[in-house]
Formats: C-alpha cells, sequence, structure tokens
C-alpha cells in the first residue's frame, strides 16, 4: 500500500519535477511551492522529501527541517496574518496522502483574498 502511493503520490511527482509547480524554497530535505488552488495570494506549502502520509510517520529530522522553512516564507510574505496548517486524515481534511505544511497569508479586506 505504501509503495503504491510512493509511485502514485503527486507530491512525490512535484519533488521530482514530474509534475510542474512553483517553486518557493528547497534544502535537501524539504521542498516548498505555491499551493495550485490558493486560500489566498501567496498561499504556499512545505512538503518533506519522505514520503510519509501523515505527521507522526515523519523521521523527525524533516519536520525539523520543514517548519523553519514555513517561517522563512512567513516573513517574505510580511509576516502579519497568516495560518500555518497541517492536515491528517479524510475527516481532517487531508486531500493528498503526503505530510504538507500550508502557510496561508490573510490579508485584510482592502487586499483582498485572491
Ligand atoms: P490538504 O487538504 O491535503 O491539506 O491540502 C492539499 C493541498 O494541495 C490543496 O490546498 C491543493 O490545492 C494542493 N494541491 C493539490 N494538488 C496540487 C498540485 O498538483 N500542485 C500544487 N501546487 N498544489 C496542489
Ligand atoms: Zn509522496
Amino acid at each position: 500500500m505504501a509503495a503504491k502511493n510512493l509511485a502514485t503520490c503527486i507530491f512525490c511527482k512535484i519533488i521530482k519535477g514530474e509534475i510542474p509547480s512553483f517553486k518557493l524554497i528547497e534544502t535537501e530535505l524539504s521542498f516548498s511551492f505555491l499551493d495550485i488552488g490558493p486560500l489566498s495570494k501567496g498561499h504556499a506549502l512545505v512538503i518533506p522529501k519522505h514520503h510519509a502520509e501523515k505527521l507522526h510517520q515523519l523521521p523527525d529530522e524533516y519536520l525539523a527541517d520543514a517548519l523553519p522553512i514555513a517561517k522563512k516564507i512567513a516573513i517574505a510574505q510580511g509576516a502579519e496574518n497568516y495560518n500555518v496548517l497541517q492536515n491528517n486524515g479524510r475527516l481532517a481534511h487531508q486531500e493528498v496522502d503526503h505530510v504538507h505544511f500550508h502557510i496561508i497569508p490573510k490579508p485584510s479586506a482592502e487586499e483582498g483574498l485572491v
């Protein structure tokens, strides 16, 4: 099951460049890019370069690498108002079964969503 998911996982394909993405920051252990369906302008995702479906399955070194990238993206976006979200399981609204952190700017009403 895990091997099958690894072969078909869209985020693994994004890491390998098999699916195009708007890349933001890449390290040895992590990859970040803009969300294809942004909830607001600049909505970004940070993913580990290790296929784990849920947070509790992710080795700590990948977790430790990913969060500072979320921080860098938030700073680059102005670090005013934003959410960092990470969903696990269908009931928790996870759609892509590869651990990912959302960085979602929360613009003011004047700035608009997208
Ligand atoms: P989830 O609901 O699993 O926490 O969020 C998955 C996110 O991945 C969604 O916000 C969705 O827009 C994004 N997403 C799904 N497929 C692609 C893709 O092929 N490219 C990019 N850039 N984002 C994707
Ligand atoms: Zn994957």
